[in-house]
C-alpha cells in the first residue's frame, strides 16, 4: 500500500453534518450559492472536469489522494489530484490531436480501471461528451447505444473489443477512432485500433480545461423505456452543481472523507457518484476493479478506512444472506455513513445495517434523467425505514395525477398514491433524449417532470416508493427495457412473438422472464429453451438477457396489437388482472 496520507479517519476530526436542520437548509438554499462554492465566484465557463480535478490540483489538495484503485489482488495504487490532472490533460490532448471536437461523443467500455477515469474526466475537460457503457453488455445493446449516440471515439480494452465490438464495427460507420487499453503488454493490437498508452505517452501534460457554458452537453447516459430503443439522456456541464450539492447534503461528504460508491460507471450512479461528485468535494474515492464478494468488501471498508459508503439494495440483500456475524468480524471505526440507491430498500435492510455495522442504511432516490440524488434520508434526520426520504434543498417533489388528456393535478392528500413528479429547472435535469424530441416533451406537463414512478407522500413530507408506472424491469439495480430483450428473442428463427416481464426475486428484486410463442411447426422443448437462453445471452450479455424462458401458445395483446405485459405478469403472479377491456378477443 502507498505511504501517501489519505483522508483522516472521521474519528480524528470534528464532524459537523453538512445539513443540520432540514427546514432551514431548504429555506436558505440557492443554486447561485452552489455555483459560488464551486467556482469561487469566478465567472468563466463551467466545466465538470475542471471542477472535479483542476480546482483541487491547482490548490492545496494537489497531493491529496483523489482515487485509490484496487487491483484484483487488492493492492492499492494511489492517484493524487495532481496526478489525475496530468493524466486527464493528456487524454484531453489526445482527443484534440485526433480532431475530436466540442460536443462530439466519446464512449468508454471498460472495467473499473484508471484509464476509465482518465477518459471520462479528460473528455469532459476537452469539451467533448462522455458516454459510459456497461462492460457486461453484449454486442446488441452496445451497437444500439454506439449508433444512437453517434460515437466518434470508443475507448475499450483488447478483450472487450475482440469479443463484442469487432463483430459490430462495420455497422458503426461514424466510429472513427477505437482506442484500446492493453491488459497485458504482449497483447497484439487488432487492425484499425490505437493503443491507449502510446497515445497518452505522446500527448502533452498541459491543458487548460475548455470553458464550456453551463448548458453545453457533457454526459450522455442511456436508459431504457418500455417501448422502442434505449434512450440517450443528455446532461450538461452545470449538472455539476447538483452533483456537488447532493454529495454534500445527501451523502454528507466532506473533503476528509474516504468515499466508496460501489456502482459501476457504466451506469449513471457510477458516473455521478463514482467519478464526479466525490472529486468535486475533494475527497478520496475508492475504486475496486472486482465484483461483489462480502469478505472482500468488508476488508476494503476496513483496510482503506472508508468513512462514507454508497451502495445498492441488491448488494445489501446479498450481504444479509451471509449474515451479520460475518460483517461484525470486521472492525470498522472509520465508517460513519451508509447510503443506498437504485431499488426499494426493504425496511429490514435498514435495520440489518444497524445490526451488522451499527449504522442504518440511508435510502435515497433518483434516476438517469434527474442526473443526481433528488430525495434522501439525511444523516441528521431520523431514517424512516422503507421510505426514500425527503426532497433535497433546491428540489421540489410532489405526487401528481397525470391524466391521459394532458391534465395534471397535484395530489394534496397525504398517503394517496400517484406519480412522482419534480418541478423542472434543477441543474442536473436531463436536457433531452438524443434525437427524440417528442419523447422528451412527453416527460413534462407544464412545470412538472413526470418520473414514471408511483409513490406516496406522508404527513411529514417523506416519500414512499410504490412501483413503476410502466413495464420497465429493475434487476440487480439495472433498468432493463423489455422491448430490447423481446427484439433479441424475435431474431431467433423459431420465435413468433415474445413478451418480457420482471418476476419478483428476493435478492435482485426482479429477474427478467421471457414468454415466447413459437412459429408454426416448431415445438417447445427443453433444448430449445436452453438454446434461446444462450442465444439471448450472447447477444445481450448477462446483465440484460432473460434468466427464464417459458413457452405459450399465444400472448395477450390489445386490439391494437400491443402485447399486454402487465396482464401477463398479473396472470403469472396470480394478481388481479385489472382493466382488460382492450384485450384482443375480449376477456
Ligand atoms: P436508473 O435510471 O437506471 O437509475 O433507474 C431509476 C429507477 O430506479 C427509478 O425511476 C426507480 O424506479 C428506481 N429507483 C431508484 N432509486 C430508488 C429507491 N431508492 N427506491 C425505489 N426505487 C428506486
Amino acid at each position: 500500500m502507498s505511504d501517501k496520507v489519505i483522508a483522516k479517519r472521521s474519528e480524528d476530526w470534528e464532524l459537523i453534518p453538512n445539513l443540520l436542520d432540514y427546514g432551514s437548509a431548504r429555506e436558505h438554499f440557492t443554486w447561485e450559492h452552489e455555483r459560488e462554492l464551486l467556482q469561487g465566484g469566478k465567472v468563466h465557463g463551467l466545466n465538470i472536469g475542471y471542477e472535479a480535478v483542476d480546482r483541487h490540483a491547482n490548490g492545496e489538495r494537489r497531493n491529496h489522494v483523489a482515487l485509490r484503485w484496487l487491483d484484483r489482488d487488492g493492492a492499492a495504487t494511489d492517484i493524487t489530484y495532481g496526478d489525475l490532472q496530468l493524466r486527464t490533460n493528456r487524454f484531453a490532448n489526445v482527443l484534440q490531436q485526433l480532431g475530436v471536437g466540442r460536443s462530439e461523443r466519446v464512449f468508454a467500455l471498460l472495467g473499473r480501471v484508471p484509464a476509465l477515469y482518465e477518459t471520462a474526466l479528460g473528455t469532459l475537460k476537452s469539451g467533448s461528451v462522455f458516454s459510459p457503457l456497461f462492460s457486461a453488455f453484449g454486442p446488441e445493446p452496445l451497437q444500439s447505444r454506439l449508433s444512437i449516440g453517434d460515437a466518434k471515439v470508443l475507448v475499450t480494452n483488447v478483450t472487450l473489443y475482440k469479443r463484442k465490438v469487432a463483430p459490430i464495427r462495420n455497422a458503426l460507420p461514424q466510429l472513427e477512432h477505437v482506442i484500446l487499453v492493453r491488459e497485458a503488454p504482449t497483447q497484439q493490437l487488432p487492425p484499425d485500433t490505437r493503443d491507449f498508452n502510446t497515445l497518452m505517452d505522446a500527448a502533452a501534460e498541459t491543458f487548460s480545461a475548455v470553458e464550456t457554458a453551463p448548458d453545453d452537453p457533457a454526459l450522455l447516459h442511456f436508459t431504457s423505456g418500455t417501448t422502442g430503443k434505449p434512450k440517450g439522456a443528455i446532461h450538461v456541464h452545470e449538472a455539476v452543481l447538483a452533483h456537488h450539492a447532493s454529495a454534500r447534503l445527501a451523502l454528507d461528504l466532506h473533503p476528509q472523507d474516504v468515499f466508496w460508491c460501489t456502482a459501476d460507471p457504466g451506469w449513471v450512479t457510477g458516473t455521478s457518484y463514482g467519478i464526479i461528485a466525490p472529486l468535486t468535494i475533494g475527497a478520496t474515492m475508492i475504486v475496486d476493479c472486482e465484483e461483489f464478494e462480502p469478505e472482500r468488501w468488508y476488508g476494503i471498508l476496513r483496510d482503506h478506512k472508508v468513512s462514507v459508503w454508497y451502495t445498492a439494495p441488491t448488494a445489501v440483500r446479498m450481504m444479509m444472506k451471509q449474515g451479520a456475524a460475518l460483517a461484525q468480524k470486521f472492525d470498522l471505526p472509520a465508517l460513519r455513513f451508509m447510503a443506498s440507491v437504485g431499488e426499494p430498500l426493504n425496511p429490514e435492510a435498514v435495520v440489518w445495517g444497524m445490526e451488522a455495522f451499527g449504522l442504518p442504511f440511508h435510502d435515497n432516490w433518483w434516476q438517469t434523467e434527474t442526473g443526481g440524488i433528488m430525495i434522501a434520508n439525511f444523516l441528521s434526520q431520523p431514517v424512516r425505514p422503507g421510505s426514500m426520504g425527503r426532497p433535497l434543498p433546491g428540489i421540489e417533489a410532489a405526487i401528481v395525477d397525470a391524466g391521459e388528456d394532458g391534465s395534471l393535478s397535484v395530489v394534496e392528500e397525504s398517503g394517496k398514491e400517484g406519480e412522482l413528479a419534480l418541478r423542472r429547472g434543477w441543474p442536473s435535469m436531463f436536457r433531452g433524449y438524443l434525437h427524440e424530441e417528442e419523447r422528451y416533451r412527453r416527460c413534462f406537463r407544464g412545470d412538472w417532470y413526470l418520473t414514471g414512478d408511483l409513490a406516496r407522500m406522508d404527513d411529514d413530507g417523506y416519500f414512499w416508493f410504490v412501483g413503476r408506472a410502466d413495464d420497465v424491469i429493475k434487476s440487480a439495480g439495472h433498468l432493463i427495457g423489455p422491448f430490447e430483450v423481446e427484439s433479441a428473442l424475435m431474431e431467433h428463427p423459431s420465435v413468433a412473438e415474445a413478451a418480457v416481464i420482471g418476476m419478483p426475486d428476493p435478492v435482485a428484486m426482479e429477474i427478467v422472464k421471457a414468454f415466447v410463442s413459437l412459429k408454426p411447426g416448431v415445438s417447445a422443448s427443453e433444448d430449445l429453451q436452453r438454446e434461446l437462453l444462450a442465444f439471448t445471452r450472447k447477444r445481450l450479455g448477462p446483465a440484460v438477457a432473460p434468466r427464464e424462458i417459458a413457452f405459450r401458445d399465444n400472448l395477450p395483446r390489445t386490439r391494437s396489437g400491443k402485447i399486454m405485459r402487465r396482464l401477463l405478469k398479473a396472470r403469472e403472479l396470480g394478481l388481479p388482472e385489472g382493466d382488460t377491456s382492450t384485450l384482443e378477443g375480449g376477456k
